[in-house]
């Protein structure tokens, strides 16, 4: 890794200017792996320049070259997979054997393409021509959680629409960051149109939020920060696309395949260690079926191995830092506190690891929809199980969070299960634990967010749209 630390801006690897240092920490050991510093609010302000400089000749790139270029860029990160995978194991404690990190990644370039490929830029509406173009200097912000996938998805849609950017990649994970800017590089990107600057929130996420010349914000992350972000955008006028956090629910109706359910709900609420926007953290089950499920659930936890990210066979890593381990640890004290029957894991390491940000994977029952952990986004390894007695009752549960990000049903009965899926009340609802995939739009109700990010929905959020009028139509528009 060259340049580690620096900005870049323009085209080139440029010292940061300003006064913060981040410490980075290997959650898997506590021990510092290295240093840098942040960008200062004038390093933003290159940045943006520098894009803004490099836009109307790359908004106006035929469609051809911007394909050849997400080519290019699946083709070089294809080569770089492995650092980039190594670089995530050790700032985030993601096991090596999670190679969805970086595999989402590509295939969110991938996906860029084969939307790009399909795309109409104009279509014909009665007399109009609508046409669809570049919105401009994008300001990207990203999450931790996911960190090659976040920061590719937006780059990606970002670049096939033909909008140049500023990243602001989370703290806790510049390496990723650094080696995805690299690989861009490398990929021919021309200077100027995607840009990186390191920071915090406050200061340089904040700088790109006020910033004039940005004329939208991508983010990804937390509720909290998602708030401040709009009220910082707002004084210009920005579009704001946000992907924030989540309390999803899995709904298990009575003729499901409880163990098909009970694993599923398991492996995927544990999987990066609690630490995913849709992890399905509370499973919502019939009255007469808690018992059975509750075995079923144990079973399933019994095969979770947590430990070093580095041995092939860890299915659990450890949480990112000490700020979620604590925090983590506070809602499991909070669940004891409020009446939650502890099922498995509970306060504290796992046994055996005595050093590292590693916690218990646990599951609470006799939880009801007050309790602060059926409320609030613990995002670590909690799943909270809920009795309910009616269908209609799941889905007033389901429902009744200030959260609508994902949502799952499981059910036999494929009528039964599309009908409760269209009652829930979210952006992204799944039947039996089909897997995702990269062109659906993905997003969120309520405070979950208000964008979509992947696909054509992905794509148009960096788009404008005009109307012209009395123009003459052209015989190829859709
Ligand atoms: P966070 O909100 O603390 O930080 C996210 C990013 O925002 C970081 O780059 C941070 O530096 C920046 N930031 C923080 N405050 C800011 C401010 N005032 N102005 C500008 N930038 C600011 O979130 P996190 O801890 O990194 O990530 C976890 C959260 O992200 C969880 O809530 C999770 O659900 C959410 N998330 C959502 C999705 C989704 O698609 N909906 C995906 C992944 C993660």
């Amino acid at each position: 890794m060259n340049h580690f630390g620096k900005s870049f801006i323009g085209g080139r690897w440029v010292e940061p200017r300003g006064s913060q240092v981040f410490e980075l920490v290997n959650p898997a050991t506590e021990q510092p792996i290295t240093s840098f510093r942040a960008g200062s609010v004038e390093d933003v302000d290159a940045a943006v320049q520098a894009a803004r400089a490099a836009f109307p000749a790359f908004a106006d790139t035929p469609v051809a070259q911007r394909l050849a270029l997400l080519e290019r860029i699946v083709e070089c990160f294809q080569a770089r997979e492995a650092d980039v995978l190594a670089a995530i194991t050790r700032e985030m404690g993601a096991p090596c054997s999670n190679k969805g990190m970086t595999g989402a990644a590509i295939d969110g370039f991938k996906a860029a393409h084969a939307t790009l490929r399909d795309y109409r830029f104009e279509h014909v509406l009665g007399p109009n021509l609508v046409r669809r173009e570049a919105i401009g200097v994008c300001g990207l912000i990203t999450a931790w959680n996911w960190p090659a996938q976040l920061l590719a998805t937006k780059a990606a849609y970002a670049l096939a629409a033909g909008c140049t950017m500023v990243l602001k990649p989370s703290e806790f994970t510049p390496m990723t960051a650094h080696l995805v800017t690299e690989i861009l590089e490398e990929a021919g990107v021309p200077p100027g149109v995607f840009n990186l600057v390191h920071g915090d929130g406050p200061t340089v996420g904040n700088a790109i939020c006020r910033h004039p010349e940005v004329d939208c914000i991508s983010f990804t992350g937390s509720t909290r920060a998602g708030v401040q972000i709009g009220e910082a955008a707002a004084a210009t006028i920005k579009r704001v696309a946000l992907e924030l956090g989540g309390k999803s629910a899995n709904i298990v109706l009575p003729d499901a395949d409880l163990a098909l359910a009970a694993e599923w709900n398991v492996t995927r609420a544990f999987s990066n260690t609690g630490q995913s926007c849709h992890a399905p953290t509370r499973m919502l089950v019939h009255e007469s079926q808690v018992d059975e499920v509750l075995r079923l659930i144990s079973a399933a936890v019994s095969k979770v191995r947590v430990g070093d990210p580095l041995d092939p066979a860890t299915t659990m890593g450890p949480l990112v830092n000490r700020a979620q381990f604590e925090r983590v640890q506070r809602y499991i004290r909070i669940g004891l506190d409020e009446g939650a029957r502890l099922v498995c894991g509970g306060l504290g390491r796992p046994e055996g690891l005595a050093t590292g940000y590693y916690v218990r994977p646990t599951v609470f029952a006799d939880v009801t929809p007050a309790m602060t952990i059926a409320q609030e986004e613990i995002f670590g390894p909690v799943i909270a199980v809920l009795a309910y007695r009616s269908e209609d009752e799941a889905l007033a549960i389901a429902n009744g969070t200030p959260y609508g990000l994902g949502g799952y049903v499981f059910t036999r009965d494929a009528a039964r299960g599309t009908a409760v899926g269209r009652r829930l009340r979210a952006g992204r609802v799944f039947l039996n634990g089909v897997p995702s995939n990269p062109m659906a739009p993905m997003g969120g109700y309520k405070r979950s967010g208000n964008g979509r990010e992947m696909g054509p929905f992905g794509l148009e959020e960096y788009l404008e749209v005009k109307a012209m009028i009395g123009f003459p139509l052209p015989t190829d528009a859709g």
